[in-house]
């Protein structure tokens, strides 16, 4: 039977179960575990709660409330998803699936993040009459719960409520109601959390967007540096100078208060997101840097979803050697002189122009002074070169071949004995695969596949853990640790670290 309540728009999925509890008088919150879960260990998580396949399964089946959905309508996900890496995105999204007890928290960053967390569940009073006109009941929107994001846009400051997130009732879903809500008026919105509440709204409305890599974030930040008159040479940054931009436009207090106060140090948050990116930012630092780059006057006139996109479109193979040479020449005798080798190109190719008149001497001097646009025109003249290369539809045979890709990848899906699915296997089952390995760089969706697809050592010790745990469940033996890891064929000592921590809370039944 599905029992669920139809999530209402921007609804955290903790509400719709809190509702589903109200509707059915199930007071206990053991019972409401049972009915949905059966299972009494599950926490009622805010923003990333696990399982969704089991809250799917539980609502209509004609509607779309498929896990993916789920995630991204009613949980935090979108908020973090953008910013993680595309492979990790999806490997998230499946354990958000099933039984992932803090590990998508863990994959995220979310569990190590310098951010402050919420410690209550917020509301705007106005919003929750509105709902009661519209809808009958109160619900917990989405919106209000994230860290930053505190104010309604219509009607103000949010309030907090007297439900502590991860207090003594941990297995516990609160409804929204008159009792928890007081109803009391607002303070006018801050310009900081409007300015936050606007960009995390166009987060969570937005559908999957792709992430960018951590190069191309490094490459971004970078060049909005540079553009806006930060930048000093090649790649000194002025880190002074954007704390202080920074500083213009966000409180000490509110910096401090979200956990993102700047200090000198070299390790100071805001220095390292100009530098190469290593690891995932958070939305907040995202917003606080972006916003503070954007004109006072049209704050709120961003999209940080179209800088995302803008980013995940930048190419980090361009490079402009040529670029600080010329400055230093004269660029009308630059133009003279390309105009003169582009006459003779295209009258005797590339080669034979280098012994024509003073062909070797202009070939010289724009070697020298712009080699990227010399080689470019070139190779525009390298006629025959580029038959041969025409000769294989590379980006034919990239579709067929990533098509192959997939369905052998939903064949083996499901098979969890199978060894590691790694990049050589995946090529070892498409044919001539030494032939494509030497091409891979003219095949961006095979790339993409394996991207995604490919199991890192992590995956592929959870695989074994969660394959002898099912065996030894099977056949009702015991899932102490020690059998567990040797029925993987596992040891503590090669345990990896995301391994381990999957480990200690399955078995240890420690949970978040
Ligand atoms: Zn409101």
């Amino acid at each position: 039977m599905r029992i669920l309540p139809i999530p209402y728009p921007d609804e955290l999925i903790y509400s719709v179960i809190a509702r589903y509890g109200v509707h059915f008088g199930r007071t206990s919150p053991k019972a409401i575990l049972d009915d949905i879960f059966s299972d009494r260990k599950i926490i009622a998580t805010i923003d990333l709660p696990n399982q969704l396949s089991k809250v799917s399964n539980q609502l209509p089946a004609l509607t779309d409330y498929s896990e993916t959905n789920l995630a991204y309508k009613h949980t935090f996900f979108p908020i973090y998803a953008p910013f993680t890496l595309e492979s990790r995105k999806h490997k998230c999204l499946k354990l958000l699936s099933n039984r992932s007890q803090g590990s998508v928290h863990l994959m995220l960053g979310i569990s190590a993040s310098r951010v402050n967390k919420n410690i209550t569940l917020k509301y705007c009073p106005q919003c929750l009459d509105e709902q009661l006109q519209q809808y009958g009941e109160y619900y917990w929107k989405r919106s209000w719960q994230v860290t930053g994001a505190e104010c309604c846009l219509k009607h103000g400051m949010l309030i907090d409520s007297d439900i502590t997130i991860n207090s003594n009732h941990r297995h516990a879903y609160f409804a929204a109601s008159p009792e928890h809500c007081i109803r009391m008026s607002q303070a006018k919105a801050t310009p900081e959390a409007t300015a936050v509440t606007t960009q995390v709204n166009q987060l969570l409305s937005q559908p999957p967007i792709c992430s960018p890599t951590f190069t191309q974030w490094s490459l971004f930040y970078k060049q909005m540096a540079n553009n806006n008159g930060y930048g000093k040479g090649e790649s000194h940054i002025k880190h002074d100078e954007i704390k202080q931009l920074i500083l213009n436009r966000w409180s000490h207090r509110w910096l401090k208060k979200h956990g993102l106060e700047l200090n000198n140090k070299d390790t100071s948050w805001l220095k390292t997101i100009f530098r190469k990116h290593r690891k995932s930012f958070s939305y907040l630092e995202h917003i606080v840097v972006l916003s503070s780059f954007h004109d006072p006057d049209s704050n709120n006139n961003w999209d940080i979803c179209k800088v995302i996109n803008q980013v995940s479109n930048l190419s980090c193979s361009t490079t402009k050697p040529d670029e600080k040479t010329k400055n230093h020449i004269d660029i009308k005798t630059l133009k003279y002189h390309q105009n003169n080798w582009k006459s003779l190109v295209s009258k005797w190719g590339v080669k034979a122009s280098r012994h024509r008149e003073n062909g070797g001497a202009l070939y010289a001097y724009l070697y020298r002074n712009d080699k990227a646009w010399l080689l470019k025109l070139n190779e525009s003249y390298h006629l025959p070169q580029k038959t041969i290369n025409n000769r294989v539809n590379w980006h034919k045979r990239d579709r067929q071949l990533c098509k192959q890709l997939i369905t052998k990848s939903k064949i083996i899906e499901l098979k969890l004995e199978h060894p590691q699915f790694t990049r050589n296997w995946y090529l070892t089952q498409l044919s001539s695969s030494s032939n494509i390995e030497k091409h891979l760089d003219k095949l961006p969706l095979c790339n993409d596949f394996f991207q995604r697809y490919c199991e890192t050592t992590d995956d592929y010790q959870i695989r074994r853990i969660t394959r002898s745990i099912q065996m030894l469940r099977n056949e009702l033996i015991n899932t102490s640790r020690w059998r567990v890891l040797r029925k993987a064929g596992l040891s503590e000592i090669r345990l990896t670290n995301l391994a381990r921590h999957f480990l200690d809370n399955v078995i240890g039944d420690i949970i978040e």
